[in-house]
């Protein structure tokens, strides 16, 4: 049968059902699976059959999520994780070795940038950095031993877009293995293995659970990469629960609609912003004011959850604006069901010194909304208060 759409892949695509014939998957809570005999033993571990050994390796709900995950991306091959950055670090520890380098965008989630800064160095692996408007200059930090170049678009929390399909080129003509983070976007909106990338990592924890009750993560790719993170994580153990997996595995199939409604959202929130008096700036892919529009309307399908904004007069503005919220929440984490509200240059980047956080676009007045599922002219309401 020919391949189905995005929506009905991943309602569709299901492990087998036991002799129960439930039409929901059923949950798999066993940690280990049990052999009928010495030979099935034997042969099971020596990989001459494709069967679940110990849900550290694979377990029947990972394998639904990742068979879903990997459809809707493109890619032949998957495997999920415990969280967003353990896929993160265990691509990175699979595939380098000591003396390796990487280039990556400057502007990327905060673990990923402290794996960069304190961690990989320590297996003597650095990196080099480009900005959002330095794309051009990438091929001037690529150095003999480059093998990785790695890039999350749209950016957090600056919302800037990188062009997949120049990454593409970048990594094709210096044989590098490009390696998306692809959680702001999902597979609905954009996919990057189209576009050149090898390997797309998400945080599951955000949109794909879009309701902030799991956490998870998972790299997708080619089989012989994949290969190779798999054989570090079975034996490393950073492998997502049974539990967590048929939970996402279940949220997958309402991503779409989900993040249709998100990204409508988003947009009246983004238009209310930019007509506000108090704001100085929105940034939003699909408004026609964002720097890289033409970008996004070539990778990506909609704008996505988040819009950032500056709130006029600094830091002091950013925090009342903040304190102002009465109904959105105030947390860390985003793609939820509930619009989130998080103030960069006092909270999550407040380690940074203000010419550093400038460089990955956080001016003092930043905020970053990720818009959520409630009535949108609620959401409104409440930023049209706080904006005083
Ligand atoms: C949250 C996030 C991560 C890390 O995911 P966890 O599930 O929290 O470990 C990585 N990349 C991006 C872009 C994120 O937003």
């Amino acid at each position: 049968m020919n391949k189905k759409h995005f929506e009905t892949e991943a309602i569709r695509t299901q492990i087998e059902r036991t002799e129960f014939l439930e039409h929901s998957a059923p949950l798999y809570l066993s940690s280990s699976f049990v052999f009928e005999d010495a030979e099935d033993m034997r042969a099971s571990f020596a990989e001459e059959k494709e069967r679940n050994l110990y849900s550290r390796f694979t377990n029947p709900n990972t394998t639904e999520f990742v068979d879903k995950i990997c459809k809707m991306e493109g890619a032949e091959a998957g495997y999920a994780f415990a969280t967003g950055m353990s896929a993160v670090f265990s691509t990175f520890a699979a595939l380098l070795n000591s003396g390796d380098h990487i280039v990556s965008a400057r502007s990327v989630f905060g673990s990923t940038h402290a794996l960069f800064t304190k961690f990989l160095p320590k297996w003597n692996i650095e990196t080099s950095y480009f900005k959002v408007d330095e794309v051009d200059s990438i091929e001037e930090l690529i150095q003999p031993n480059t093998k990785i170049l790695f890039a999350e678009t749209p950016t957090n929390p600056a919302v800037d877009v990188l062009d997949l399909e120049f990454l593409g080129e970048v990594a094709k003509k210096h044989n590098l293995i490009l390696i998306v983070d692809n959680c702001f976007a999902t597979p609905y909106l954009q996919k990057p293995i189209d576009f050149g990338a090898h390997i797309v990592v998400h945080s599951a924890t955000k949109l794909i659970d879009g309701q902030g009750r799991v956490l998870g993560g998972v790299a997708v790719g080619p089989a012989d990469l994949i290969r190779e993170i798999y054989l570090f994580s079975r034996n490393t153990g950073p492998a997502l629960s049974p539990f967590n997996a048929w939970v996402l595995s279940k949220s997958l199939e309402t991503l779409a609609v989900r993040v249709d409604r998100h990204c409508e959202n988003a947009l009246k929130v983004a238009e209310f912003l930019e007509a506000h008096d108090k704001v100085n700036f929105v940034k939003y892919p699909f408004l026609k004011s964002h720097p890289q529009y033409e970008i996004a309307k070539k990778q990506m399908k909609k704008g996505g959850s988040i819009v950032a904004f500056e709130v006029k007069g600094g830091v002091e503005a950013g925090r009342r604006f903040l304190n102002n919220i009465k109904m959105c929440s105030l947390s860390a984490n985003l793609g939820d069901t509930r619009t989130i509200v998080t103030h960069p240059a006092s909270t999550t980047h407040s380690k940074l010194s203000e010419e550093d956080r400038l460089q990955v676009g956080i001016s003092d007045g930043l905020v970053r909304v990720s818009v959520g599922l409630e009535n949108v002219e609620d959401v409104i309401a409440d930023l049209e208060q706080a904006l005083g």
